[in-house]
């Protein structure tokens, strides 16, 4: 078995609800997110094959977490979808959303485009958005000769969450029996 990894960088800023200190604020961190792709052998010596002799050409890894991660979450705001900053309710309910649907609006038409913020199915935790983005580019890094195995978000120089592949989870816990 090989592995390969490849990592990219992003700025984004994002928050985490219900958390009890500082982290429920926007804020935003750089980003180290790290592909890992295995495959049990090689590509075979072949002069046709730029892949010779490797799992896969890193830049093909680059090319992938570049569209899917790079190009739509850099510099943007990273919020989970029913975010109470973003929920809106039509009329007076007991709460009110500091970000009304009039107001995301009108922060598009200054920003020119509706891309500054990226809605996401999780909180975006580290943990959360290395399982969604791990979702976004599996089908890309996964073929008959290699797949994906885990993907890293790194919040800060110390802190890192992994998502990793079900099947190699379940390939250890059979190893452990
Ligand atoms: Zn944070």
């Amino acid at each position: 078995m090989f592995t390969v990894r490849r990592s990219i960088d992003i700025d984004a800023g994002h928050r985490v609800p219900y958390h009890n200190s500082k982290c429920k604020y926007l804020h935003g961190h750089r980003w180290k997110i790290v592909a890992c792709v295995s495959a049990p052998e090689l590509v075979p010596e072949d002069p046709d094959e730029s892949d010779s002799g490797m799992v896969l050409d890193y830049g093909t890894i680059k090319t992938v977490l570049m569209d899917k991660i790079h190009d739509r979450f850099d510099h943007r705001m990273i919020l989970w979808e029913k975010d109470p900053l973003l929920y809106y309710r039509e009329g007076t309910g007991p709460t009110m959303p500091l970000l009304s649907t009039e107001l995301l609006t009108n922060f598009d038409k200054v920003f020119g485009d509706a891309s500054w913020l990226q809605q996401v199915p999780c909180i975006p935790t580290s943990e959360g958005l290395a399982e969604y983005w791990a979702g976004l580019i599996a089908p890309e890094l996964s073929s008959a000769e290699f797949t994906l195995q885990s993907l890293e978000v790194w919040e800060t120089p110390n802190g890192v969450a992994t998502w990793v592949a079900p099947r190699i989870i379940n390939i250890r816990l059979d190893l452990e029996k």
